[in-house]
């Protein structure tokens, strides 16, 4: 969200002032994306950061980078920004949805029973800032050798049993485009432990690969057809503030969320949603689980002006149902056809993960405010309670 003063006004004056616009200088990576770069892997708590143009283009290069392609199957939850479905086909993979459970992240029992030997990969979603049941997961990653790709878009700074999010899994995504936790107004980052992952997810982002050290050529991997996924300089400047805002905008939001939470344990027909780790969740969403949709529908009518909030089965292209292009498995060209490259039949109807249209039509999502205080946002709660 725009959490954005003089601090990065300053810092995009600065890059335009210096004339070095572009990502790379002489080969090697200039000032702000350097700075950038360093910071995320800090951050996160990862060896190597990537940093480019959006989130989908982190999912994308983080796909080229284990090796996804034709033939592979990539599972991913029913709710999640339909980004995360489009990044498979366009590697040539295709996605397949798994169920989402009460905590409204993906169903480790139903990703397990999606796994065949074609699985390359699950992509855990950390959505709405909500983290995974990463422990499973990884479990049954590692139990059928298939990878695991973290979208922590939504989760800038969360964690899991006190790892930040994209340093659980063999690699990971950021998002920084407006609606996420910090932004430039786009880019994205793809971050890991693994040099493999790293050097082939650097050669798709710059297709160019302006990078390379033309003196060090065994330790480049081989230099394969790639795209652009460059980030700016001044995106990176700008970021480099927003990374440093991170942890106290993560504090402020759970100390709201914590406030809330406190007084909505007593809703008659409602509790808030499990989480797999309240002191990890980014705190940017307190979702409520309601008996029914009608109860879930009928609270929100009637507190639509209290704070922001949304069921999450009206947010149109996050919930899998609406996936229409890959519903229809349609790409840009009739003869660029990963279904047709897959091993066996796949086929998608809007039905197909009943539990993640009942969980979703059930809850409601309130987008903690950010600018109250504590007792603010707890009195906020209390009217909900009316
Ligand atoms: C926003 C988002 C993306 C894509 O990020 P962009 O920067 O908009 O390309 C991917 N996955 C999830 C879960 C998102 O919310």
């Amino acid at each position: 969200m725009y959490r954005i003063d003089e601090r990065e006004v300053k810092r995009v004056a600065e890059v335009i002032a210096s004339a070095q616009l572009f990502r790379y200088a002489e080969g090697k990576v200039a000032r702000w994306t350097a700075l950038l770069e360093q910071q995320l892997a800090e951050k996160v708590g990862t060896r190597h950061a990537l940093a480019v143009s959006s989130g989908t283009g982190a999912l994308i290069c983080a796909l080229a980078g284990i090796g996804a392609g034709p033939g592979d199957e990539i599972i991913v939850p029913g709710y999640t920004f339909i980004a995360t479905a489009l990044a498979p086909p366009a590697v040539g993979a295709v996605p397949i949805s798994a169920e989402i459970d009460e905590t409204l992240t993906i169903d480790p029992a139903d990703v397990e029973a999606k796994i065949t030997p074609q699985t390359k990969a699950i992509v855990p979603v950390h959505m709405a800032g909500l983290p995974c049941d990463m422990e499973a997961l990884c479990s049954i990653a590692a139990k059928h050798d298939v990878r695991i790709i973290e979208d922590a878009a939504q989760a800038a700074g969360g964690a899991y049993q006190g790892r930040r999010f994209g340093s659980i899994g063999d690699v990971g995504i950021l998002s920084f485009n407006h609606y996420k936790i910090i932004t430039a107004g786009e880019g994205g980052a793809v971050v890991t432990d693994d040099e493999t992952i790293h050097k082939r997810a650097m050669v798709y982002h710059d297709g160019g690969c302006v990078f390379f050290d033309k003196d060090a050529a065994a330790e480049n991997p081989p230099f394969y057809c790639g795209n652009n996924y460059r980030i700016s300089e001044i995106s990176s400047a700008i970021l480099t503030e927003q990374v440093r805002r991170l942890d106290g905008i993560l504090k402020k939001l759970r100390r709201n969320k914590i406030a809330m939470a406190e007084v909505l344990w007593a809703g008659a027909d409602f509790q808030p949603s499990p989480c797999n780790d309240v002191d990890g969740d980014c705190s940017s969403t307190l979702p409520l689980l309601f008996e029914s949709a009608q109860g879930a529908k009928a609270f929100l009518d009637r507190n639509r002006d209290v704070v922001d909030m949304y069921r999450p089965i009206e947010t149109d292209r996050h919930v899998y149902s609406n996936w229409e292009p890959v519903l229809r498995k349609r790409t840009h060209h009739a003869r660029f056809d990963p279904w047709q490259w897959a091993a066996r039949s796949i086929e998608y109807s809007p039905e197909m993960c009943p539990q993640t249209l009942d969980i979703l039509s059930r809850t409601v999502s309130i987008q903690t405010p950010y600018e109250a205080t504590g007792a603010q946002a707890a009195a906020i709660a209390r009217k909900l309670l009316n």
